[in-house]
């Protein structure tokens, strides 16, 4: 059987793929907050010894617990979020008549609140009644590992370059590797997606590392002390463990300076 251009394409360019593939990890979930599973989605966080509930810098409401990941029981150590507990807060509200307007994208807003606590220094469950907004309690019980892709948008940071050509017949696409010497020329338009998804994709969904599943641009964020791009942690997509939208079916990312572990930002964007 002929195989089709874009199969051709996605044969050729198997050494790039293995050379940019990333393992990363989905959450097995249950609902619930058992003490015996500190990493989890939603719900209550624990909290440092005579702290309450983390305010947001704008609005001053209680913020929404998003995560908390016991940084020790994860599949893979990510230095220096290898202990301790990462909490990220962010602010979901947006209420026009007070205008009030958190529920920000911009890293760094202070509509969030990104830490790592030492888990042996007295940090206690929330006892008293959570915020009314704040989301159910979703526990992770386990990592199941995959194998993630650079979304297209990154591919040619990445050395894969494409030219489209718009016509009245349709979109033509040329696809250069030049370290690979790769070469396609007057690519027709595939069934089933553009042809850089088809070549490799990013994981939508909640995962831990891999690639960004990026919607808008290539957007991760510079350290505010050493201003390197800051590498890429976890991701916490619209409505799939944590029940909001980011916008209109927005992404959301964590990122880390490996410098600066004090550095932590969220970010989303969306279509
Ligand atoms: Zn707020
Ligand atoms: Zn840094």
């Amino acid at each position: 059987m002929m195989s089709t251009p874009i199969e051709d394409v996605i044969a050729a360019l198997k050494p790039w793929r293995e050379q940019n593939k990333r393992r990363a990890y989905r959450p097995i979930v249950r609902p619930g907050a058992d003490p015996r599973h500190l990493s989890r989605f939603g719900g209550a966080p624990l909290l440092l010894p005579d702290e309450s509930w983390p305010a947001c810098g704008q609005c001053g409401h209680p913020m929404n617990l998003l995560i908390q990941l016991d940084l020790t029981s994860l599949p893979e150590a990510k230095p220096p979020l290898n202990t301790g507990l990462l909490q990220v807060f962010y602010c979901i509200r947006t209420n026009v008549e007070a205008n009030e307007f958190c529920d920000d994208y911009a890293p760094f807003s202070p509509c969030h609140l990104l830490r790592v606590i030492d888990e042996v220094s007295g940090v206690k469950p929330f006892t008293g009644q959570p915020p009314s907004e704040s989301f159910p309690p979703v526990e992770i019980v386990d990592w199941e590992a995959f194998e993630d892709l650079p979304n297209g948008i990154e591919h040619d940071l990445l050395g894969l370059r494409y030219d489209y050509r718009f016509n009245r017949d349709g979109t033509k696409t040329d696809v250069h590797w030049d370290e690979g010497n790769v070469h396609f020329v007057d690519l027709p338009e595939p069934e089933g997606g553009d042809v850089a998804s088809l070549i490799a994709d990013s994981a939508e969904r909640d995962k831990l590392l891999g690639w960004p599943n990026w919607i808008q641009g290539v957007e991760y964020p510079n350290c505010p002390d050493c201003e390197r791009e800051m590498e890429y942690f976890f991701q916490i997509d619209s409505e799939d463990n944590v029940p909001h939208m980011f916008g209109d079916l927005g992404c959301g990312h964590v990122f880390f300076c490996p410098d600066h572990p004090e550095h932590l930002a969220f970010t989303w964007a969306c279509g």
